[in-house]
């Protein structure tokens, strides 16, 4: 009587088999495709025009070339350096789900403002837009005053090089402000800033309590070569990387004056 029930379901099961294979193209997760040497980031158009929340993990996200897209500069450029580990798919990253515990060693240095600083930003945690080239990556943290108390609502106003180390002089592109939340912290997503003459990778940053002072630094980044002969790079100011996201995420606690 098994033997019965088993001929009865063998075809039932063999065709529930071939039909979910054919479904699935043959092509699991491990066939993905290789990382893309320089990743490319894509929004809706004019979604860089509209104010960004806190970014979740990114649908806008691709590793993979839009369409037309010149990727051959990436190759064998050496001033487009990459991160993303050879053969390891590009993964969404986004702020980690638990915030780490505040770190609060007195006040932040402070760190030359540079040439390209832009005024009256757009509001945004993200500056990824439509066609961007490069790795994208996010750092997160606390606003923190001397007390190391959380401040919620202080400003942020982050830019930074392009992947092949150019500012945006004229425009808002790789620029833009935003507020921590009500516990102090904020989030940027953004894609790795590219070396130029004389630098190491860094990200400029103002940062400002509610009715407090402004202070203008620089994030820099770890095991990077340049650091060593960067005149203007401080230890103090490395971002942490999160090695559980392939140095994709980050972070970094401000400690500022409030007054
Ligand atoms: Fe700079």
């Amino acid at each position: 009587m098994i033997r019965n029930l088993h001929r009865q379901l063998a075809f039932p099961l063999s065709l529930t088999l071939l039909l979910t294979l054919a479904a699935c193209g043959g092509n699991g997760e491990g066939d993905a495709p290789p990382a893309a040497t320089q990743a490319v980031v894509a929004t809706a158009p004019g979604a860089a025009d509209v104010p960004t929340a806190l970014p979740s993990p990114s649908p806008m996200l691709t590793p993979f070339p839009a369409p037309g897209e010149d990727t051959s500069r990436a190759e064998g450029d050496p001033t487009i350096p990459t991160r993303t580990p050879e053969g390891a798919a590009p993964q969404a990253t986004t702020a980690p789900a638990v915030p780490p515990e505040p770190v609060c060693n007195g006040l932040t240095l402070d760190n030359p403002e540079g040439p390209y600083y832009t005024p009256d930003t757009p509001e945004r945690a993200s500056l990824l837009e439509a066609g961007m080239s490069g790795e994208r990556f996010v750092v997160s943290g606390y606003v923190l005053g001397p007390d190391c108390a959380p401040i919620p609502g202080a400003w942020l106003d982050f830019w930074h090089a392009d992947a092949a180390g150019q500012y945006d002089n004229s425009g808002y592109r790789l620029r833009g402000h935003q507020f921590t939340d009500a516990n102090g912290r904020y989030t940027l997503e953004t894609v790795f800033p590219g070396l130029y003459p004389g630098r190491t990778r860094h990200i400029h940053v103002k940062v400002m309590a509610p009715g407090g002072p402004i202070l203008t630094t620089q994030l820099y980044f770890p095991d990077e070569p340049q650091n060593a002969s960067d005149g203007l790079f401080r230890p103090e100011l490395l971002v942490t990387m999160d090695d559980a996201t392939a140095g994709q995420t980050a972070t970094f606690d401000f400690v500022i004056a409030t007054r």
